[in-house]
């Protein structure tokens, strides 16, 4: 029997996000930073836990007063003050690269001209800094005070997505954002967005961690390709699951597998 997948797709974001709401709590709003200061903070911040990251982008305002300085700054200097961060000597070196071609395109150090392009032209003017994904682009555009409608995706987020299925097990972070992209809803708006990346994040942390998953206590669990054996052959028919949860969502949702929609395979 061949079956068809009408639903749409945006639904599936809203109901993981309704339940890991439910499970976590609806995640409070972050303190906004001027655009550069969250550049720098996401930037030192890449693969470093977020309490440290924290702690040495204080050190580093202390010692250098404006982020002018830190961009004027000796690279063999601020490795002494991103030691503690991983990739520090990295990190040290293309920091004050990119902090200077924003102030030689833009004529000073300041990217409040964002708030009025489209995300995806902002998107794609901040990647091309050095030393500048689109995690720390996305984190820019929506954590800071642009407070603009782009989502973040880090690796534990990308983790919980390839396991529910609704990304491919080899989509790297580049290759989710289009993807998640077409499944956000509309009508999510910048906070919206925020929440959504600040649940996700934490899920991966705290119960679909990278080692051993707590699988029995995840409140996705019915809907997760990953519990349910299908593992990494993710497929629409998670997706199509996941959406046909979200028209009622209350109830388990019996996973099935990808040969039960396409019996031909
Ligand atoms: S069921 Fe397990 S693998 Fe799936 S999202 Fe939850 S913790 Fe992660």
């Amino acid at each position: 029997m061949q079956l068809s997948l009408p639903l749409s797709c945006e639904s599936s974001l809203e109901v993981v996000h309704r339940r890991l709401a439910g499970h976590y709590g609806v995640p409070e709003e972050r303190l906004r930073l001027p655009p550069v200061a969250q550049l720098v903070l996401s930037f030192i911040g890449t693969r470093s836990k977020g309490e440290q990251s924290m702690a040495v982008f204080e050190k580093l305002f202390a010692a250098y007063g404006s982020w002018e300085a830190v961009a004027a700054a000796n690279p063999a200097d601020l490795f002494g003050l991103l030691e503690p961060l991983s990739f520090a000597e990295d990190k040290a070196y293309r920091l004050p690269l990119a902090l200077q071609q924003i102030a030689r395109l833009r004529g000073r150090l300041d990217l409040a001209f964002l708030a009025d392009w489209p995300v995806e032209a902002a998107m794609g003017w901040l990647t091309r800094l050095p030393g500048v994904g689109p995690k720390v682009a996305a984190a820019v555009l929506n954590f800071s005070t642009l407070d603009r409608r782009a989502l973040v995706i880090d690796s534990h987020h990308l983790r919980v997505l390839r396991r529910l299925g609704l990304v491919r097990r080899t989509t790297t972070l580049e290759g989710a954002y289009p993807r998640l992209e077409r499944l956000t809803p509309e009508d999510w708006d910048s906070a919206a967005l925020e929440r959504h990346h600040t649940l996700m994040k934490g899920h991966g942390q705290q119960l679909c961690r990278l080692i051993r998953p707590d699988c029995p206590a995840c409140p996705l669990r019915d809907i997760c390709a990953y519990a349910s054996g299908i593992g990494g052959r993710r497929d629409e028919a998670v997706i199509a699951l996941l959406d046909h949860a979200g028209e009622g969502d209350a109830g388990a949702v019996a996973i099935m597998r990808p040969d039960d929609l396409h019996p031909d395979r």
